[in-house]
């Protein structure tokens, strides 16, 4: 059974841009998707719908089923039930995401504070964090608990973000082009820790990129899209056997 399944997917803005334009869309389980496609082509739109993140006033019709759960229809409370319950985001803009005010520490630990059902008890929280925090490369990373957001590069904000994004151990990830703050080398680094780590826990993901290159050395798969439309669907492997 696929994780997702779209179906016949619109989404009309309010002011009238149609911005999702009949799409059809299925990702198995622990498959790395990378969505490419000019500015403006849709790519965003396709994965706020993926997490009931569009914009109040949007026209939405046809079907996402996540799991066996039929999403479209959702309330944002239940959004925030079945975000919880195993769908992670990596957001765009590290110095944004994170709190200026709060140690690293304490914003990873949230995550468990926030999710108690995800039963992580309240003495290991201070480990738990620390070990996600070495997961994604962070070095020092228990010095580094104690640290503001300020006093790390960007590359190690996006590290936390990622760190953050695995807490709870989602099947889903989505990640909206999320180094593009990011300096190019550090950008490859930083995906291909968020890749290897989605490899190793079997993890669904689905990010946006700008650059072709990259999205062919890291996903399975491809999907290429122009005016809200899926305009290439191929798998890597394909890709590759055709240059
Ligand atoms: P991409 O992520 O590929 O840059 P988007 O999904 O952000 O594309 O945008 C697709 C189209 O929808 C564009 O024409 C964009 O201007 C429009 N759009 C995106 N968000 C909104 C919004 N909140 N209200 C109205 N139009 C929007
Ligand atoms: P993103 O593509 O990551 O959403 P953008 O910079 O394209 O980032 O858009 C920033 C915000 O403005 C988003 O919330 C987006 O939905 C909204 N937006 C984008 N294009 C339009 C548009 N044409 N009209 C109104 N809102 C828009």
């Amino acid at each position: 059974n696929p994780v997702i399944r779209i179906e016949d997917l619109t989404v009309q803005y309010a002011q009238g841009t149609i911005a999702a334009d009949n799409i059809n869309l299925q990702i198995p389980g622990g498959q790395i998707v990378a969505i490419v496609g000019e500015s403006g082509s849709g790519k965003s739109t396709l994965t706020k719908s993926l997490i009931g993140l569009l914009p109040q006033g949007t026209k939405s019709t046809g079907s996402v089923r996540f799991g066996g759960t039929e999403v479209t229809t959702l309330n944002v409370h239940e959004w925030r039930k079945i975000r919880g319950a195993g769908i992670g985001l990596v957001p765009q803009d590290p110095g944004a995401s994170l709190d200026p005010v709060k140690t690293i520490g304490s914003q990873v630990i949230e995550v468990f504070r926030l999710h108690p059902s995800r039963s992580v008890p309240k003495a290991q929280w201070r480990s738990k964090a620390i070990e996600l925090l070495e997961s994604v490369g962070i070095d020092r990373a228990e010095s580094r608990m104690s640290q503001y957001p300020h006093e790390l590069s960007g590359g190690l904000k996006q590290r936390v973000l990622i760190a953050i994004a695995f807490a709870l151990n989602p099947k889903l990830l989505i990640a909206d082009e999320p180094t593009s703050a990011l300096d190019v080398t550090v950008q490859r680094t930083v995906l291909e820790i968020f890749v290897s780590l989605a490899r190793k826990n079997g993890t669904t993901v689905l990010f946006v990129t700008h650059d072709l290159a990259v999205a062919t050395d890291i996903a399975d798969r491809v999907l290429v899209m122009n005016s809200g439309r899926i305009l290439e669907d191929r798998s890597v492997a394909e890709l590759v056997s055709q240059s």
